[in-house]
């Protein structure tokens, strides 16, 4: 299961891990010495610990798009080593104790409950050191409680589940609904300008006016 780094940034980097090969984010600000998580796939963990280090930043927060098993796999690992808190949205909290999600996977993998602290709410933001400010913006269709962290100096959206590039989020698992999800979409995200770079759950980075021109499930959705 190989784990893969990119840097996007010099304060910004990808770790693809797990299974399903999950990307979580590490964003970081460098003169406060301060780091987030946004998810933490199977595997990421020792990875960001490693990453935070080499950078002399201490991991304050960490932010979970949705609980989907592969986006928290490793949250309780690196709380444990992190003592930072787990923020998610309430909708999607109870995924996070309930182990049934795991067989949704079909895959022999340990499931290690964990739980938050925080509880996002759509329109709130919230600072990572000073150089980013994530507003949560709830993008529900995916999941309940999915959200998308939007940063507007950055010009940068975290996605999660519920856009990538060249398709969405599937809608089939419990608690998914297509019609929710492409209004949450258009509503949310492709209502935001062009340039806009999209960071998603899985797979690279894209824009929001690439999706907004080329993705074919948003034929309909994003005009
Ligand atoms: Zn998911
Ligand atoms: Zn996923």
């Amino acid at each position: 299961m190989p784990t893969e780094v990119v840097a996007h940034a010099p304060d910004l980097f990808a770790v693809e891990s797990g299974p399903a090969a999950t990307v979580g984010y590490l964003l970081l600000d460098l003169a406060a010495r301060e780091a987030c998580v946004i998810d933490v796939p199977m595997g990421s963990a020792e990875r960001f610990r490693e990453l935070a280090q080499q950078h002399g930043v201490r991991i304050r927060r960490i932010l979970l798009t949705h609980t989907h098993w592969d986006h928290i796999a490793d949250a309780a690992a690196l709380q444990r080593a992190t003592g930072a808190p787990i923020a998610v949205h309430p909708a999607d909290a109870y995924r996070l104790q309930d182990p049934v999600e795991l067989r949704l996977w079909q895959l022999p993998l340990p499931f290690e409950p964990v739980q938050a602290q925080e509880f996002l709410q759509h329109g709130q933001r919230l600072r990572c050191g000073t150089v980013w400010e994530l507003e949560v913006r709830h993008t529900p269709g995916h999941t309940e409680g999915g959200v998308c962290f939007v940063d507007q100096r950055r010009r940068v959206v975290f996605s999660g589940d519920t856009l990538f590039a060249g398709s969405i989020g599937r809608t089939d698992l419990p608690g998914g609904d297509l019609g929710q999800l492409l209004r949450s979409i258009a509503e949310q995200l492709l209502v935001l300008p062009e340039d806009f770079r999209v960071y998603p759950g899985h797979g690279g980075p894209t824009t929001i006016g690439a999706e907004r021109r080329d993705n074919p499930f948003l034929q309909t959705a994003g005009r």
